[in-house]
Formats: C-alpha cells, structure tokens, sequence
C-alpha cells in the first residue's frame, strides 16, 4: 500500500511536500517524494489529502485508570489535600469502574492521534481485561506504605499480572508511598527481565519538604498513615532517589541490549522541585534517566517551574505525557505541546514535536521501532491538516480537534 499526503513529517530529515509512505504488512518499507514512491513501490494508492501525515503520537506518561475522574476534582489548596481528595473518590469505584476508564481513556487518546501510550495503573491484575487499541507498555504502579516488609510479594504478584503484557515495566508510585526496599527490588529486577521503571519524583514543593525538612502537610499526613519518616530531614527527594538506585552504579545490563547503548530503564516523571545541590549533584554523578514533562497537570498543580533547560543541558532526554484526568481535562498531545509552548516560548516546534515523537521512542527503549517514519518501524502514522506547508511544525502544535486519519500498526 502507498500513502500519500500534501507532506510527510518524517522527523528523520526535512519535511517532504507531496510525500509518500509505502508499507507492506505492519512496517514501513519506504518514505519520499510520491512519484518516486510509485515507480519503486506497488499496491493500492491511498491519498490522506491536504494533510500532514507524522509518526503516530507516544504519551510518556498516563494513568487511564482515573479517565473517570475529569473534572471531578477541584483544584486544591495543597497537593496533599488532592491526594485526600483522589483517595476519597477512588473508594468509590470498582473494578468494573476502572475497566471503563482504561477503555474510554484508550479511545479518547487515540482520537486525539496518540498510537503508543506508557500507562500506569493500580490494577495490574484487570490486564488480561483489556483489549489495548494502541501500542501499550504497561506499568504497574507499585505502593508499600500500608503493607511495610511486603515489597517483594508486591513487586512478585505485579510481575505475574504482567506477563501477558508484552511490553511492560514496574511503577514504584512515589518515594512518599514506595520503600526504599521496593525500589531496590525493581531496580534489581529490571535487568533481568529487561523491563522498563518509571516513577514520580520531585514533583510538589510538598514533597521536597518532606524529604528536605522534615515538614509540612505531606509530611504530616505521611506520618498520621503509620508511614516510617526517618528517611526525611536529610535529602532532596532526586538524592534519595539517586541514593536508592544506586549513585554511579549502573545496572547490569540486560543481554538484548546493544552494548555501544548506554542502558538506562528508567522514566522519571516530574522533577518540578530541584535544589541548586540537585543539579551539582546530576553534573557529578553523570547519572541519566529519561524524564517526563506534563504540562497542563503541572499548570492544574501551580508546581514550581519545571526546569527545562537547565535539564536539557545536562543532556536528559526529556518528553512529554498527560498525567491523568484527575488532574487534566483531556489527553489530547497536542494541548500538551500548547501549554509546554506557551512557558517556553524559545523552544522550536519541532523541538516540541520531539518530544511526543522520537524523545519518548527513546525513553520506551524503541527509537529503532517508532517515533519516525522511516523503512523497517512500524507503519504507526497519524495525519493532520495543514493549510500553511512552509510552517508544518507550528500547524502541528497548533492542531486543535480530534484526528479523523489514524493508523496503529498497519492498521487504519
Ligand atoms: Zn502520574
């Protein structure tokens, strides 16, 4: 099959006008202008029209257990008060409830041109459940702070609940709810199974008080739960967190990972609230991680201001996610490449565009599969409209709407 299209995005060299894209199966064979891909390629000729067609959209960062929760909660006083807030409302619904969820969040990420998704949830076990209508990498979301010395029993019945899920990883929730003991564990684990990590970190001004000061409403709650506090009044959380994976210390690396490719499982979420010590410390350490932006969550939030930059020039490859509806009105990526726009207005759109394309193909360990359109990756393509050609990137931020041409893995 040929698509063509008024251009074709390939985040792999310019933009080319009056593209072309042939596939055969589920893969990408060939990319470039029409009249070439037509005298080297056969089969039926599909015209997507005055649109842009891109690689298909990878959310970084997503909890579709809470799709039900839009506009459900109010903006709080405090990050404390939202989790109060969240657990209040999470008493409330069922498993039938969160499989509804799972399955309308999948639908509404897809309209909104999103193909892969990294999806936290808290019910591994409803897995088996789900019909996944996208590419999906599974996380289960990992919290000990009610069961303390269970960590391994936690970390063993998440794994068994994934392994239907081909592509999958651990979630310690947060270093305020996950032991230190439990991520140990998935730090030791992750190599063998060569599975993916990802957790919550430095996120609310809360949290680094906690762990800093050993103070404030986090803090306080934590404690009230039966919660042991004597890892807080020494450490910003990303010291302890780089303490407890191991500071310098890599981990083995699994043997189906090349050896020239620096191994680094894991996808840090946030990273809001870093001290001047936090950024000498990654300059010492050299320690990378993939990292996870979500704008409209952070502006939901009023969290300090997400140092960008600074992060980019320590050479973190940083992306962009979502978060849940808990705390965000849609997951439309588009809206998200906006409101990252919008704080960081020196940044190109196709710096942004990267973001939701080749940066997160790299954090899921994929930038050989997906994010680019290119022979050999998967046919995951998307096609947005463009009426301005010379300007495609600012009318692919621009985009605001649903996407009426999708494909996931061959498919339309
Ligand atoms: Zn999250």
């Amino acid at each position: 099959m040929i698509l063509r299209a008024r251009i074709v995005i390939t985040m792999d060299g310019p933009p080319i006008d009056n593209g072309a894209v042939a596939l055969s199966g589920n893969k990408v064979v060939d990319v470039g202008k029409f009249d070439e891909i037509k005298m080297r390629n056969g089969g039926e000729i599909v015209d997507v029209g005055e649109q842009a067609l891109l690689p298909g959209l990878i959310n970084a960062h997503c909890h579709l257990d809470y799709t039900c929760l839009r506009g459900e909660i109010p903006a709080q006083k405090s990050f404390t008060d939202w989790i109060r807030a969240i657990n209040a409302k999470k008493a409330k619904l069922s498993s039938k409830d969160y499989l509804t969820s799972i399955d309308e969040g999948f639908a509404e990420a897809k309209r909104f041109g999103t193909t892969t998704i990294a999806n936290l949830t808290a019910f591994p076990d409803l897995i088996p459940q789900i019909e996944a209508p996208i590419r999906t990498w599974w996380f289960a979301e990992l919290i000990d702070v009610r069961a303390p010395e269970h960590e391994n029993e936690i970390v063993d019945r998440a794994l068994e609940s994934l392994q239907p899920a081909h592509n999958s990883g651990l979630a310690p929730h947060a270093l305020f709810t996950a032991s230190a003991d439990l991520y140990r564990r998935c730090q030791e684990i992750a190599p063998q199974r060569n599975i993916l990590l990802t957790t919550h970190l430095a996120e609310s001004y809360e949290e680094m008080e906690m762990f800093h000061d050993a103070s404030g409403p986090l803090y306080e709650f934590m404690k009230n739960i039966g919660r042991p506090m004597e890892d807080c009044g020494n450490e910003t959380p990303l010291e302890r967190f780089l303490d407890l994976i191991g500071s310098g210390r890599l981990p083995n690396r699994p043997r189906a990972i090349e050896v020239n490719r620096p191994y680094l499982p894991w996808i840090v979420a946030h990273l809001n609230e870093l001290a001047e010590s936090d950024f000498e410390l990654l300059e010492r350490s050299k320690r990378q991680f993939h990292i996870v932006n979500c704008p409209r969550s952070h502006d939901y939030f009023k969290h300090s201001h997400f140092p960008f930059e600074r992060l980019r020039s320590l050479g973190f490859n940083i992306c962009l996610g979502t978060d849940s509806l808990a705390s965000n009105e849609d997951l439309s990526l588009f809206a998200e490449m906006r409101a990252f726009q919008r704080r960081e207005p020196a940044i190109s759109p196709e710096e942004i565009v990267k973001m939701v394309t080749l940066n997160p193909a790299m954090a899921l360990h994929q930038e050989k599969m997906i994010g680019r359109i290119r022979p050999g990756f998967c046919a995951d393509l998307v096609a947005v409209q463009c009426s301005e050609h010379d300007k495609p990137f600012e009318q692919i931020v621009g985009f605001d709407g649903s996407i009426d041409w999708i494909m996931v893995n061959g498919k339309m």
